[in-house]
């Protein structure tokens, strides 16, 4: 059986990938084999999946729905925190019966916890035929296509007969994903993406207008660019460096597109040509999500964020007086190594003074080859991490509250992504009663109420 394992051996694999591949010495014919593809942890690892399934779609297979039907499994793996790649981990070895009842089955692993283990998954689960790592996720589809030739009689099905159109593991057409970058050129002392991902490499913006034009062709009226710090992004475009605000004016020009997000931007990007943007593109929500991680500098300093709390809230209040309607949110990681109480407090209290409508929080957790793992002993206790959790969500709670709170009364724009259920231009989670059901819709809907995280609405 072949084995595939990621970055160091990738170039090394590359070369090789003309070499025939035994995988089974049955080649199995099936009719229509399905695909089906599980994504675990952020929103690059579920963008990462529909590429993965969409080389599946392009070699004829068709799109399977479930496990139980699937002729072949990729898992879209994340490494960023310790729960993301343990969630992966159980639901891989879960799939032993699986394979073992179809033994024709391929279960691929790809991505970046797939990255950071390589050949460790295979030993560990032999049942495992291919993994890939996030470093190899570009040659993805030749790589598959030499397995699949081996694997499947594909060969008297026309790729064209199936549906070209990307999978979405959350069925949720409205709204899609479009990656515009990948890796990362920071080095921020907890995180392991510029380990898993490496240095930033950019799209080519024909390539990146092409796919928001298929998928809102296909009938996505929502995108959402993908980057780890994706207003870094410049690229080459007929002739001259085509910069992320840019880049935004450019797809504001979509016919079709009805809203244009972007997650996750770097403060020290944000400048006076980005909020420029907001103002002058209709599509451009009035939502930016900007990652903290702490309020305390000395614990910034430990992270390697590249600005302090005066800094970040230099950047904050430039945006709040240049676009008062701009909805907030952020990251913060709590009981990095050596957070005292002060540095905790100094966290809620920047936290007061931003006023993000709402935030992800989470527990430091190590990950192996980090700076932050490696200089220093993850010594916040684990209950003390959990209290501080608390506050911090509490604190969070209370402010987005009155957030949503300020919704009461107000008749908003909602693009429906489920049924009776979607999002404001403004980023609040709206569930509604009433109106015919239309996914894909964008509806006015009258805000009566509001729970904790989400509007309730009347139409
Ligand atoms: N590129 C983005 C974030 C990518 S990871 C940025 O620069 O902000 C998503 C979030 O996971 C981070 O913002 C951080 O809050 C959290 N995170 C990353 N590594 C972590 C770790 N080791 N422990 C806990 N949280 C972590
Ligand atoms: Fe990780 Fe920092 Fe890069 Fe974000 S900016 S991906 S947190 S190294």
């Amino acid at each position: 059986m072949r084995y595939l394992d990621s970055a160091k051996n990738a170039r090394r694999e590359e070369t090789k990938m003309s070499e025939p591949i035994t995988i089974s010495s049955l080649k199995v014919f099936i009719k229509k084999p399905k695909i089906h593809v599980v994504s675990f942890g952020c929103q690059m690892s579920f963008a990462d999946s529909s590429e993965m399934a969409q080389s599946f779609l392009d070699k004829g297979f068709s799109s399977g729905e479930s496990l139980e039907t699937a002729d072949a499994v990729v898992i879209s793996t994340c490494t960023v925190r310790q729960h993301a790649e343990d969630r992966a981990i159980s639901f891989i070895g879960r799939l032993r019966k699986w394979k073992k009842q179809k033994p024709h089955r391929l279960l691929v692993v790809a991505g970046c916890a797939a990255e950071r283990l390589g050949p460790k998954l295979k030993e560990r689960f032999p049942h495992v035929d291919l993994v890939i790592g996030a470093k190899s996720i570009e040659s993805f589809s030749k790589i598959i296509e030499d397995v699949l030739s081996e694997k499947f009689d594909l060969a008297s099905e026309s790729a064209t007969d199936f549906p070209q159109t990307p999978i979405s593991t959350q069925g949720a057409a409205a709204c899609d994903f479009v990656t515009i970058m990948r890796g990362c050129n920071y080095s921020c002392s907890y995180c392991i993406v510029p380990s898993v991902r490496g240095r930033e490499k950019y799209r080519p913006v024909q390539i990146i207008i092409e796919e928001v034009i298929s998928k809102i062709e296909a009938g996505v009226k929502e995108i959402t660019l993908l980057g780890q710090t994706v207003n870094s992004y410049q690229s080459e475009y007929q002739g001259k460096t085509v910069k992320f605000p840019e880049l935004l004016r450019i797809l504001d020009e979509t016919k079709g597109l009805k809203r244009l997000r972007f997650m996750s931007p770097h403060p020290y990007y944000v400048t006076k040509e980005m909020i420029s943007v907001f103002r002058d593109c209709p599509t451009v929500c009035n939502y930016l999500h900007l990652p903290l991680q702490s309020g305390s500098n000395r614990i910034l300093k430990m992270m390697r964020r590249n600005y302090t709390r005066e800094l970040f809230m230099e950047k904050i209040l430039m945006l709040k007086s240049e676009l008062p309607n701009l909805v907030l949110s952020t990251d913060i990681i709590v009981g990095f190594p050596t957070e005292t109480e002060t540095d905790f407090d100094e966290t809620l209290s920047l936290i007061k003074d931003f006023q993000p409508a709402w935030i992800y929080s989470f527990k430091y957790s190590p990950r192996p080859g980090t700076l932050s793992s490696t200089e220093n002993p993850d010594d916040v206790p684990s209950a003390v991490k959990e209290e501080r959790l608390a506050r911090l969500n509490n604190l969070a709670r209370e402010i987005g509250r009155k957030a949503l709170q300020g919704k009461v009364g107000q008749t908003v724009e909602v693009l429906e992504e489920n049924e009776n259920f979607g999002r404001t231009r403004d980023g609040f989670k709206v569930k509604w009663k009433g109106g015919d059901k239309s996914v894909g819709e964008v509806h006015s809907v009258k805000i009566v109420d509001a729970s904790d995280f989400l509007l309730i609405g009347e139409k």
